[in-house]
């Protein structure tokens, strides 16, 4: 009997191994995955910006007496709109180690929805000149629990998502509505959409949906970025379709403050 008793543990422990053994292959698998999108992702998102930066620089430093000064100014403007392009990629990537090392402790205070939304708004403001913004927050929303400076942060993300993927002067739409201990945030586009099966595929670090890869840009972070922050702050994010129509919708809970944490 402890013969085959001390058989079967030994295939037992044989097929933890095995199972073990896949698992770190998975695990290595996907580190792999990630490290080469990481590789690509920032010789292109860093390489393409300096080399316009670059450009422009050089032609200013070597030509600047003979050229106009409409040239002259767009070369600076390229300059400057590269430069912040390569600064939103750094951020992203300083937001996303945030998450990765567990370094991030949210600061969570009793913050009003409308006075964030407004930041970030102003924030987005010149991406979504062309759009028409709709704000729909219920009257007498109730204080949410969040870290103001993260929350800005995803709202801003999905506006310059609604503003990117969905066509000039359509209309973005912000809601938000208060139920059982959370609110419900949406934002709303009248874009092209998320194919059924990238709808949980886009909050992953890197992934971009096909046919809006064309889209300039783009780094794979924003979603990841904002699923991480929302819920580190005790929410969730969730991606859909509209079904009136085309385009993406949202979807983010927060708790709201409790009146029994205030001491
Ligand atoms: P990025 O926009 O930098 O590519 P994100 O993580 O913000 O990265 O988004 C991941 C992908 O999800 C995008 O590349 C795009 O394919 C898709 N996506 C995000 N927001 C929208 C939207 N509002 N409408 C359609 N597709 C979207």
């Amino acid at each position: 009997l402890f013969n085959a008793l001390a058989d079967q543990a030994a295939v037992a422990i044989e097929r933890i191994q095995l199972v073990a053994d896949v698992d770190r292959a998975k695990l290595a698998t996907e580190a792999d995955r990630l490290r080469s999108a990481l590789l690509t992702s920032i010789s292109h998102d860093l390489k393409t910006p300096l080399a316009a930066i670059m450009g422009a620089g050089t032609t200013l430093r070597d030509y600047a007496p003979s050229l106009s000064d409409p040239d002259r100014a767009e070369l600076l403007q390229t300059v400057v709109d590269e430069s912040e392009r390569l600064n939103r990629f750094i951020a992203n990537l300083l937001d996303m180690t945030r998450i990765g090392s567990g370094a991030m402790a949210p600061k969570l205070v009793p913050s009003e929805l409308g006075e964030i939304v407004g930041a970030a708004l102003r924030r987005a403001a010149k991406i979504t000149a062309g759009h028409r913004i709709e704000l729909d927050l219920a009257s007498g929303l109730p204080l949410l629990c969040v870290d103001p400076v993260l929350f800005e942060q995803v709202v801003f993300n999905l506006l310059d998502n609604a503003a990117k993927y969905a066509p000039q002067t359509s209309t973005i739409t912000l809601k938000a509505h208060a139920r059982a201990g959370e609110i419900v945030i949406e934002v709303i586009d009248e874009g092209p959409g998320i194919p059924a099966d990238d709808l949980e595929r886009v909050f992953d670090s890197f992934t971009r949906v096909e046919k809006t890869d064309q889209v300039e840009a783009g780094t794979g972070l924003g979603l990841s970025i904002c699923r991480g922050f929302v819920e580190a702050m005790g929410g969730t994010i969730l991606a859909g379709n509209r079904r009136d129509r085309s385009g993406a919708v949202f979807t983010i809970t927060v708790p709201i403050r409790e009146e029994t944490e205030l001491s």
